[in-house]
């Protein structure tokens, strides 16, 4: 359905900057995550796939619409729903004015008119009850399901939502989990991220991208099991965990109960005194995947996308 065919994209300047190398996806309909740290590129990737930014090469289709084609791109446009990350709310309108603004800047009125599109789409994300309420009232999570709302708007075959979850609670945050979900029958939801509970939880495929490259694309079942008898959980005190850094390959070090409760991986050799096998998470593969400059197979955790899609 959206093919992504070795796109690149360098922002001129002194430096350059090169925010995407060479990237090849392919995505199916459901919710696909695209995860990855601060300035891997996440954005970029997202505002060309909406038509608003050109790629410097490479191509992008929909459904066989191609991107750079001016008359593919209006009809990529009405197939479009487009959540951006630094979303611009009016805070003095009520939420009903500002999505009915927003419907009439994307051009949107519905079959019985727009009044009632605004109605039936403040149910669907679950405002309807807020909908006189100023939206500088609203909650992270309110704001959040009425830029939802206007993504929604015209029925999207991709939806394109860029970190929705950051700066919301975590009972706002299951929520909006709820809502993607829903939302994904017979329809593409692209979800960015930096966190790896949103992929874990809602993305049955997912792809991890560092400086500007594609490092994996699997599914949080594979990533985990790729891992399966090479994570190895302890608890030490401080100085002990300077140590380990030095020795083994620690995955995470977490506060606990005033000592380091630490994961490590272990590609072969017996662990550290003490330390027992647990089963692996999606986090131990994505921290791997980050520290790792080879990008191996197995020692990334998730599989190695080098050069093409599986
Ligand atoms: P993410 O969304 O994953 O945090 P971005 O796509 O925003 O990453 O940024 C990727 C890289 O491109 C970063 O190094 C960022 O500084 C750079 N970048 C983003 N936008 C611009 C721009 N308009 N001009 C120059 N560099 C940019
Ligand atoms: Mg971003």
């Amino acid at each position: 359905m959206l093919k992504i065919e070795q796109l690149t994209k360098i922002y001129p300047g002194e430096p350059p900057v090169k925010a995407l190398s060479d990237i090849t996806l392919e995505m199916g309909e459901g919710l696909f995550g695209l995860l990855g740290p601060n300035g891997a590129g996440k954005s970029t990737l997202m505002k060309i796939l909406a038509g608003l930014l050109e790629p410097t090469s490479g191509k992008v289709t929909l459904d066989a619409l191609d991107l750079a084609n001016p008359k593919d791109r209006i009809r990529h446009y009405e197939r479009l729903g487009y959540l951006p990350q630094d979303f611009g709310f009016h805070g003095h309108l009520t939420g009903e004015r500002m999505l009915s603004f927003l419907l009439e800047l994307k051009g949107v009125t519905g079959p019985r008119g727009r009044k009632a599109l605004v109605s039936e789409l403040l149910e669907r994300v679950n405002l309807a009850q807020a909908a006189k309420r100023k939206v500088r009232e609203y909650s992270g999570g309110m704001r959040q399901r009425l830029g939802i709302a206007q993504a929604l708007a015209g029925d999207p075959r991709l939806v394109i939502v860029d970190e929705p979850t950051a700066g919301l609670d975590p009972e706002e945050r299951l929520r909006f989990y709820r809502l993607l979900s829903e939302l994904a029958v017979g329809r593409l939801i692209l979800l960015s991220t930096h966190i790896v509970e949103d992929v874990a939880t809602l993305c049955p495929k997912f792809a991890v991208i560092r400086k500007g490259k594609l490092v994996a694309m699997t599914t949080p079942k594979n990533a985990r099991e790729n891992l399966k008898g090479h994570i190895f959980e302890g608890v030490v005190e401080q100085p002990e965990l300077e140590n380990l850094r030095n020795e083994y390959h620690v995955t995470q070090a977490m506060v606990y109960e005033g000592a380091n409760k630490v994961r490590i991986y272990l590609e072969q050799g017996s662990p550290p005194v003490g330390f027992e096998s647990v089963p692996p998470t999606l986090e131990d593969a994505y921290f791997i995947s980050m520290k790792n400059e080879s990008n191996g197979a197995i020692a990334t955790g998730l599989e190695n996308v080098a050069g093409g899609v599986l």
